[in-house]
């Protein structure tokens, strides 16, 4: 069994007049530590599966394993977001908002200084703790949103068009910079976005959405022994 596994996942939308039917038959299986994208028009359901995958909603049918736990609202799995706006809070400083989850989940604040100041270092920020959002650029925000989803250590990130807001220049430093930090902390990821040279650079499988409804199919995949 793989670190995430779908199995037969279907899904439709019911309202009281009539179902559509988003998803057909989504099987998947992605290894710890694997760099996978989505890419699919909008509506096609990339959205919906995330939502699905991190246990926001029940498929209709089918089944989400993570690290071999089935996934449902009821057993949600940690999962980390990265989203096309960093939703930073501008009131807190830098190292305030990476420790932000950590604070939720557990209370020894000793070891939150240490794993903002190690993070902010592993995303090339390392002098920006007492600073505030607004005083960083867009690209600068978004390393400090992607150390905040890892200061938690998510079993899986779900990365959902984190680029799309950037410049070129900017989105083409943070795109290797995810790809670096990701592989460094092992961690399992899904990138949803429009842009397939992005999906193509960073990832080790591309997958496919084709809507009407949507299904999954691979087109591009690295061979093992260049990754
Ligand atoms: P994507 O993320 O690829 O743009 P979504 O998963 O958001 O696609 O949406 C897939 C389809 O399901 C779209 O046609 C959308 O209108 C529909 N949809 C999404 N959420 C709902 C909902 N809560 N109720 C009914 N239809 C929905
Ligand atoms: P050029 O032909 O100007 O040297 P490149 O070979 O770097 O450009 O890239 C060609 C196109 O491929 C770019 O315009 C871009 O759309 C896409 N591309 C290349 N690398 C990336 C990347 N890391 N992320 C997203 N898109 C990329």
């Amino acid at each position: 069994m793989g670190f995430l596994e779908l199995e037969h996942i279907h899904h439709s939308y019911y309202s009281s007049t009539q179902a559509k039917e988003v998803l057909r038959d989504i099987n998947l299986t992605i290894q710890e530590g694997e760099f996978v994208s989505f890419i699919g028009p909008s509506g096609c359901g990339k959205t919906t599966l995330l939502s699905i995958i991190a246990g926001l909603f029940p498929s209709t049918e089918g089944k989400v394993f993570i690290d071999k736990e089935e996934i449902s609202p009821h057993n949600q799995s940690l999962i980390g977001y990265m989203l096309q706006q960093d939703y930073l809070f501008p009131w807190k400083t830098i190292e305030e908002n990476v420790t932000i989850g950590l604070k939720i989940i557990e209370r020894n604040k000793k070891s939150h200084k240490v794993t903002a100041n190690a993070l902010l270092q592993e995303i090339g920020l390392p002098h920006v703790g007492s600073y505030y959002p607004r005083e960083l650029s867009g690209g600068m925000r978004q390393r400090v949103a992607l150390a905040r989803t890892l200061a938690v250590n998510p079993k899986i990130l779900l990365l959902d068009e984190p680029f799309s807001a950037l410049d070129y220049q900017s989105k083409l430093k943070l795109e290797d910079l995810v790809v670096e930090t990701l592989k460094a902390y092992h961690k399992t990821a899904i990138l949803v976005t429009h842009d397939i040279g992005e999906a193509i650079a960073m990832s080790e499988r591309v997958f496919l959405f084709s809507a009407n409804p949507g299904t999954l199919h691979r087109v591009f995949e690295i061979p093992t022994e260049l990754q």
